[in-house]
């Protein structure tokens, strides 16, 4: 088995039920690769109702309880969802989330049949140091959890200063990045050389084909791009 392509949508904090059309015209774009959207909690029924793949933005580490304004894994699968993004540096930093919190999530999501889709990513500081490739690795040990397989569990490396900043990396910087991903899931897990590994930070339709050319890249989490299906579908169309 060969990792599976997948074009995610992150649409973060955007986005009403206006926003559906949208998800019809991404909905119609010819497609050689899974398509997710990872909509707001309060659109998951209603993206999810229209067919294509959906996913939660975050989920609790219990199945459910006493923990205002959260959602349990369990919930997102009862309302359609396929998916569920862990460890989004906006929540890391938003939310002080620590990578055993995110592995802790994982298994929750895995235990409710949801993909993971786990991301690790360093910020400018880290780069600058020269920290990335330790970085990388000890966010993978930590947020990936143990009942990780290829068919459970998808990495997006997002480099934190590349999110929404209209920068993104060298073809060089991500290819290093990816092997070492690549090299590590392989050493740990039976099928970790089949694990989708996607690239996120300023993909658009410009940069998209670059992108999904270099090695160990099998897709895109996409934020600000995802939104408008003028964007997205060139973006499935290059990944296609
Ligand atoms: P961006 O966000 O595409 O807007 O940079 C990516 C992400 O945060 O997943």
């Amino acid at each position: 088995m060969a990792p599976r392509k997948l074009a995610a949508g992150n649409w973060k904090m955007n986005g009403t039920l206006a926003s559906l059309a949208e998800i019809d015209q991404i909905r119609a774009t010819p497609a050689e690769c899974d398509v997710l959207i990872c909509p707001p909690a309060t659109l998951i029924q209603a993206v999810a109702a229209t067919g294509i793949a959906t996913g939660g933005q975050d989920c609790h580490a219990n199945a459910s309880g006493a923990h205002t304004g959260d959602i349990a894994a369990a919930q997102l699968r009862d309302v359609g969802a396929s998916h569920v993004i862990l460890g989004h540096s906006e929540r890391r930093t938003d939310h002080a989330e620590t990578d055993p919190q995110v592995a802790a999530k994982a298994i929750a999501a895995h235990q409710a049949g949801l993909v993971a889709a786990i991301c690790v990513g360093e910020t400018e500081t880290q780069r600058d140091s020269g920290a990335t490739l330790d970085v990388i690795s000890a966010q993978l040990a930590a947020s990936v959890p143990d009942c990780t397989t290829a068919a459970n569990t998808v990495i997006a490396y997002e480099p934190v200063w590349a999110i929404g900043t209209g920068r993104t990396p060298t073809d060089a910087q991500i290819a290093e990045v990816h092997a070492l991903m690549r090299d590590r899931l392989s050493a740990r897990f039976a099928d970790g050389a089949d694990i989708t590994l996607l690239y996120g930070g300023s993909v658009k339709p410009g940069n998209a084909a670059e992108i999904f050319a270099i090695p160990h890249v099998n897709g895109a989490l996409v934020g600000g791009a995802s939104l408008k299906a003028a964007d997205f579908g060139p973006i499935i169309t290059a990944l296609s």
